[in-house]
């Protein structure tokens, strides 16, 4: 399965418009984070992990033609709100399979209801179907997908395993029922929003005592603030198995 990093920022991004942090001013590419999102690939299977407003940008930048489905972790706005943009994609192969987490089913068909409506449909809208996940393992083409549930804040919502790879962003605590799903991993992708707490969002020492306790073989850190620091500066300070994702970071497992 080869894995692509759409986008490693979190909710605003980085550049945050109208910023003058000098992250936010860095000539680094490197320093430069869509809101986050996977794309995943196997075979001729091609799904994405999340929809935020950069989906549009990030499909051209990669140069996808087709997508299998869409799998969302929660409802956030950065998580949810490019899901207009799977139109091109629906024109060609109809309806689009949509894995959601039962809990925000149905905030995603009130905040998309022209998307979801069963009568009356303007005639240019995405067509899509609900397939409603919870925390039992699900198939995607020949994979199983073994959801994660964790806290985020006070919400609970989900990440994903598909064989020894994970994906886990917005999280903040977990359960130790929850973290058996995550042993054994070759490759963990997990949040990092910055140094200091945060009230919804792991730190980067929370990430890294999380990494410690779980043992993945690799481990990279996503859904990053500009608060952060410079990509080249914080990656020196890592362990020797813990990376800073960046978009366009292409791994396989
Ligand atoms: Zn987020
Ligand atoms: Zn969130």
């Amino acid at each position: 399965m080869k894995i692509t990093f759409l986008g490693t920022g979190t909710s605003q991004g980085i550049p945050v418009i109208g910023s003058t942090n000098p992250v936010c001013l860095s000539v680094d590419s490197k320093d430069k984070r869509l809101r986050s999102s996977i794309l995943l690939t196997w075979q001729d299977y091609r799904f994405v992990i999340d929809c935020g407003p950069d989906f549009r940008q990030q499909m051209l930048r990669e140069n996808v033609s087709a997508i299998d489905g869409v799998i969302f972790t929660h409802e956030h706005a950065d998580h949810t709100a490019g899901l207009d943009d799977i139109r091109p994609f629906c024109h060609k192969t109809g309806d689009m399979p949509l894995y959601i987490p039962e809990r925000i089913v149905t905030n995603l068909e009130q905040r998309f209801d022209y998307i979801f409506a069963k009568e009356n449909r303007y005639r240019g809208a995405p067509s899509a179907s609900i397939q409603v996940v919870e925390n039992n393992p699900f198939t995607l083409g020949d994979k199983i997908v073994l959801p994660i549930e964790f806290m985020h804040g006070k919400i609970s919502i989900f990440g994903y395993r598909i064989d020894d790879f994970a994906y886990l962003t917005d999280l903040k605590s977990i359960s130790d029922l929850e973290k058996k799903k995550l042993q054994g991993l070759d490759i963990l992708v997990v949040n990092a929003l910055r140094k200091e707490p945060h009230p919804t969002h792991l730190s980067l020492d929370d990430a890294l005592n999380l990494i410690q306790e779980l043992q993945p073989k690799k481990a990279y850190l996503t859904h990053i603030s500009h608060k952060l620091g410079f990509h080249a500066e914080v990656q020196k300070e890592l362990p020797e198995n813990v990376f800073l994702g960046y978009d366009g970071l292409m791994l396989e497992v």
